[in-house]
């Protein structure tokens, strides 16, 4: 599964970056930079848990997950 970042909704308060650290690293303003350097970073299944927890917990509504795997 991808995962979606929506630019236009996020407001970079890092939170993603706590719940998915293997997927997100963080800029100094704490926006998600994909460690994957995708556009939609890859989600390996074992973290699919923590994925969905992250969108469910975006607090801008930023984040989708695309694909079963
Ligand atoms: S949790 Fe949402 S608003 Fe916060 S940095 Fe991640 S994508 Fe942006």
């Amino acid at each position: 599964m991808r995962l979606h970042i929506d630019w236009t909704a996020c407001d970079g308060r890092g939170l993603c970056t706590e719940l998915l650290p293997e997927t997100l690293d963080r800029d100094p303003w704490g926006f998600p930079v994909p460690r994957d350097g995708a556009r939609e970073p890859a989600v390996h299944p074992d973290l699919a848990a923590h994925a969905e927890r992250a969108v469910r917990l975006c607090p801008s509504l930023a984040l989708r997950l695309r694909g079963a795997k």
